[in-house]
């Protein structure tokens, strides 16, 4: 069983319009959007990142917007829910702020959590969920301090069998906590508190990616050297992993799961303000040395995101 697995680093989703993206990710959830770059793969696309004031990792919600992007087909094979954890007694509070601007708002209990589920402009699935977190959130776009998202709780992967996952998590160091209605929760010790995985069964067709799909979810690894631990760990395991990529902010690998989600690893070094300065992260447009020549079409092509 691997330890260098430390929770959640990022979630990673498609989205369509840009400029909406930005607003419901910072006016309307307060999140900080702490890098402006685009996808390294894809240099015409933006790679727009929100999390706490620094992009701590298990705080930082990414999405690739591609302006009308057709809507993803929910199904299995996928991350059907990111959780967001907010402090207890505010989900009152929440329900105000998001009526008008999420969709389907909701409430249950899970494993004794209380939740807000909603969807975003583009159809994408969270819930706030009540939990007891000391994380220091950001205040800067107009939700205070006792009521602001704290980072990720954790999230919900949804499969046609959950058997071959489960038997994964358990090697990336993830224990068994509880089953209910159906939904079975696996959490990690001795990291950040984005540490829950919930694994849900359903009969239902795979998923299809677009808009408002997770595209896919990044664990936490102290450092490069974990990681390598980590990536070798997996390939003796038999799993196709890619090389060690620089992703400017952090060090990726990426591997296929059994039933279709694909899984990063990504180090906590060396962060988002490498670049820029804590005051002023992601103001500017950042790209990485191999697209720097590109900064005058792109700065031309990409939609302004404060429109
Ligand atoms: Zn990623």
């Amino acid at each position: 069983m691997l330890t260098q697995i430390k929770g959640l680093h990022h979630v990673t989703s498609i989205a369509s319009d840009p400029a909406r993206n930005n607003a419901f990710f910072t006016d309307t959830l307060g999140l900080r959007r702490v890098k402006t770059t685009v996808n390294f793969d894809a240099p015409d696309v933006y790679h727009l990142y929100y999390g706490d004031e620094v992009g701590t990792p298990g705080t930082v919600m990414t999405h690739f917007p591609f302006p009308g992007a057709a809507r993803g087909r929910t199904g299995t094979g996928e991350v059907g829910e990111t959780l967001f954890a907010v402090p207890p007694g505010t989900l009152d509070n929440w329900s105000d702020r998001l009526a008008g601007r999420a969709k389907d708002l909701d409430r249950d209990t899970r494993f004794g959590e209380q939740r807000l589920t909603f969807r975003s402009n583009d159809n994408e699935a969270f819930a706030l969920v009540e939990s007891e977190d000391a994380r220091v959130p950001w205040t800067g776009n107009g939700v205070d301090e006792d009521h602001a998202i704290r980072g990720f709780r954790g999230a919900t992967l949804r499969l046609a069998d959950t058997g071959a996952m489960a038997e994964l998590l358990g090697f990336m160091g993830y224990q068994k906590a509880e089953t209910r209605d159906g939904v079975t929760r696996y959490l990690i010790e001795g990291g950040n508190p984005a540490d829950a995985i919930d694994l849900s069964q359903a009969d239902a067709a795979p998923a299809r990616q677009g808009a408002g799909s997770v595209h896919h979810i990044a664990f936490a690894v102290e450092d490069r050297a974990a990681q390598l631990e980590v990536r070798r760990a997996l390939t003796d395991t038999g799993y196709a992993v890619t090389p060690v990529i620089d992703r400017d902010y952090f060090w990726a690998i990426y591997f296929r799961t059994p039933g279709g989600v694909l899984f990063e690893v990504a180090t906590n070094e060396p962060g988002f303000d490498r670049d820029e300065d804590t005051a002023h992260l992601g103001e500017a447009l950042k790209l990485p040395t191999q697209h720097e020549h590109l900064r005058q079409q792109l700065q031309q092509h990409l939609q302004p995101l404060d429109a």
